[in-house]
């Protein structure tokens, strides 16, 4: 295969690009594809959790499942519990290797390591600029860089440092979030992330819902105070870090001419809660069923109405941070439970959306509907 003209050209190995690609790497037929990405390694750099409301190829990476998650506010402790969906955790560095031995195997598919710094997007292909001035071309293109902007209320950013904690004192049930370390709303919406996957080892990890962004080493420094408080100086022991910042924001666009952007930036990420591996596993099948069938790739749709409802929490949210725990717990509380996990993960029918509707206080999501109809309001 030469290097400057494919089928399709796919921008960024990460997740999204590397999900469509082992699709795509299942089919002798597959269109001849080039990922472009400047990584020289992968390393096992996040774990992704979620629920599997859709079935995913990846189901033997899955590093452990929770039926129950807990919530805990000043004032409650509320445990949901899903036997359809449980919570569940997948480390990339498994991931990477499933799907990186896939493509390194399939003779339509290849890996080329570079910067992408300049795209052409036309109606009859895509032209690709590397770094070192070298162009590629393909007749589509999928997109899957992140493309970082300032964010204007009512979103925010969620910024989080995670560390894997091996200790003997751990917690046995997942806190998916404790919003008892949340001292100052002013400065952010702070709560605290549990997940034991073995007797000895758990996930911890302190999230700030806030504008502008925190760095995550600010949040780093607190969750270790928190492991100090809570497992004793000397008595833990950090086995792996990650941290991130993500925008909890709707992707502006997704569709060019030849080329889809797509991945967390690219519509795959829920704005209101950040959550983007299984929706990018639900783009995944869909998009390169297309390109099988030989029909240009398509972007993730987040659907009409939910960009809408996310919008309006978040600026709820916004004006009243001081009621993020109230309003999570209201949800855990009130919402049935595989509703509210459908809803989260964007793929809720319309009697889901009504019940997480109900499940929260009108007048609060009343006002910022109002403020949103009116000109400059937010
Ligand atoms: C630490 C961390 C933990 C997360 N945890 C969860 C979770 O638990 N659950 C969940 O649902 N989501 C989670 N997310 C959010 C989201 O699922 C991930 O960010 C996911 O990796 C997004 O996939 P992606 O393909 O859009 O981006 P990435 O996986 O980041 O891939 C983007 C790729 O683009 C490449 N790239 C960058 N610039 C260029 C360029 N100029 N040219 C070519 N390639 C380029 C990068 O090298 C990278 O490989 C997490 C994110 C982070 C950072």
């Amino acid at each position: 295969m030469s290097a400057d003209a494919v089928d399709l050209i796919i921008l960024g190995g990460g997740c999204a690009g590397l999900s469509l690609a082992y699709r795509l790497a299942q089919h002798d037929d597959a269109p001849r594809t080039l990922i472009i990405d400047p990584r020289s390694d992968y390393t096992n750099d996040r774990t992704w959790c979620g629920w599997p409301v859709n079935s995913h190829p990846f189901q033997e990476d899955v590093r452990a499942r929770w039926h129950e998650l807990t919530l805990h506010t000043d004032q409650a402790r509320t445990t949901v519990e899903s036997r359809r969906y449980p919570y569940e955790m997948l480390e990339a560095e498994r991931f990477y290797g499933r799907t990186l031995a896939a493509v390194e195997a399939h003779p339509s598919i290849k890996r080329f390591q570079a910067h992408a710094v300049d795209v052409e997007d036309r109606r009859d292909g895509v032209t690709v600029t590397l770094e070192s001035g070298k162009k590629v071309q393909a007749r589509f293109g999928v997109d899957s860089r992140p493309h970082p902007k300032p964010l204007a209320a009512p979103w925010l950013w969620q910024d989080f440092a995670g560390i894997n904690v091996q200790a003997d004192n751990l917690p046995q049930r997942a806190e998916l979030m404790d919003f008892r370390v949340n001292d100052d709303p002013q400065t952010g919406i702070d709560f605290l992330y549990v997940l034991p996957y073995a007797p000895d080892q758990a996930l911890f990890e302190w999230t700030r819902f806030g504008r502008p962004p925190t760095s995550p080493t600010i949040l780093e420094r607190k969750l270790e105070e928190h492991l100090h408080t809570r497992l004793g100086a000397g008595r833990w022991q950090a086995l792996r870090r990650e941290t991130g910042t993500l925008p909890m924001a709707p992707p502006t666009r997704t569709h060019g001419r030849s080329m889809v952007v797509t991945g967390a930036y690219g519509g795959a990420m829920r704005a209101a809660t950040g959550y983007a591996f299984h929706a990018i596993q639900r783009w995944a099948d869909e998009c390169a069923a297309a390109l099988i069938r030989g029909e240009p790739p398509m972007g993730a749709q987040p659907g009409r109405i939910l960009p809408h409802l996310d919008r309006i929490f978040m600026s709820t949210l916004a004006r009243h941070p001081e009621r993020a725990p109230e309003f999570y717990r209201l949800l855990f509380e009130n919402a049935p439970t595989d509703r509210l996990i459908r809803f989260l993960s964007g793929v809720p029918g319309v009697r889901d959306t009504l019940s997480v509707m109900n499940a929260l206080p009108w007048a609060p999501l009343i006002g910022s509907t109002l403020r949103q109809a009116l000109p400059g309001r937010t």
